[in-house]
């Protein structure tokens, strides 16, 4: 199932004196089985992008094609559920009383009920990391963590063969956004679905995705593998965003040690090669 995005532009409040345009003659394939990250300065355009990809707006001129359906056509009620996408600060839509019934929503909007429910919503807060006890618990009871993967859960248990994310971590704190991006990466590597991520966060979208969308003012900058949007660092910086901050650290480092690779965009990769640069001179010393 892949994402095909036409020279789409789209206006909000088209007509009236309040008119904006959001987005500016946008090409984009997404395939299937892709990880992909869309970064950009907020009001850049992203979530006005990622809510065509399953028809929530409807592009004022160009196509959005998902599995070869046109979005602007009707019957999109099949795609609402293989593409799913979870909002910025997504626990605002919880409302039940129980978080049970928060999950089952979209669900039975969908028409699945019964047996084979239950089994999808145990597997659903196994991936999430949450313990069957929270179901009927009131999400209100729930820490700020908690209640936005009761939120994904929502989603997921859809089982959407396309996710797409806007912020997911916004708003939480460190040990909150290291689990929903854990999560987010056994997802991908387990379910066999296509993730595309928003952030502004570049040490996330360093560390978890292949391939980087750059939107600017409503317009793709820059779209390519992860480490050849890092690489270019001097784009990045002249439409106000940066590199991952270990980069900069690996460029400084290359000064003194012209042997170091310095295309590096996680503390991991950092830390393998600070040491391989660390051995190899030991080694030199012994000799
Ligand atoms: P991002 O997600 O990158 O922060 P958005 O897609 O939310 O950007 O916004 C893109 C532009 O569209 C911004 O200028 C924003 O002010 C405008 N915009 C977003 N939502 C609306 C709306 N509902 N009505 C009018 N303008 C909007
Ligand atoms: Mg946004």
């Amino acid at each position: 199932m892949s994402i095909e995005v036409k020279n789409l532009s789209y206006v909000y409040m088209k007509g009236t004196p309040f008119e904006r345009k959001a987005l500016e003659d946008i090409n984009i394939k997404i395939d299937k089985g892709e990880f992909v990250g869309i970064i950009g300065h907020t009001g850049s355009g992203k979530s006005t992008l990622v809510q065509h990809f399953n028809g929530l707006l409807k592009p004022t001129t160009g196509k959005v094609i998902v599995n070869g359906m046109d979005t602007s056509g009707k019957g999109l009620k099949e795609l609402r559920r293989q593409v799913g996408i979870v909002f910025q600060y997504p626990e605002h839509q919880l409302f039940e009383e129980t978080v049970y019934k928060d999950i089952v929503f979209g669900l039975k909007k969908l028409g699945i009920e019964g047996g084979t429910m239950d089994e999808r919503i145990y597997s659903t807060l196994e991936i999430v990391g949450l313990d069957r006890s929270i179901l009927y618990k009131s999400p209100f009871e729930l820490s700020g963590g908690q209640k936005r993967r009761v939120a994904i859960a929502g989603v997921l248990v859809m089982e959407p063969e396309i996710i797409v994310l806007d912020e997911p971590a916004a708003g939480l704190d460190p040990s909150g956004r290291n689990e929903i991006f854990n999560f987010i990466k056994k997802l991908y590597m387990n379910c066999k679905v296509t993730v595309i991520i928003v952030s502004h966060n570049m040490e996330e979208i360093a560390r978890l995705v292949n391939r980087v969308i750059v939107i600017n003012k409503g317009r793709v900058e820059m779209d390519g593998p992860v480490k050849e949007i890092f690489r270019n660092t001097k784009k990045l910086e002249s439409i106000g965003l940066s590199a991952p901050q270990v980069t900069y650290l690996m460029k400084e480092l290359k000064k003194i040690f012209p042997g170091i690779d310095d295309n590096i965009h996680t503390v991991e990769e950092a830390k393998a090669e600070i040491l391989r640069l660390l051995g190899r001179r030991g080694g030199d010393a012994r000799a």
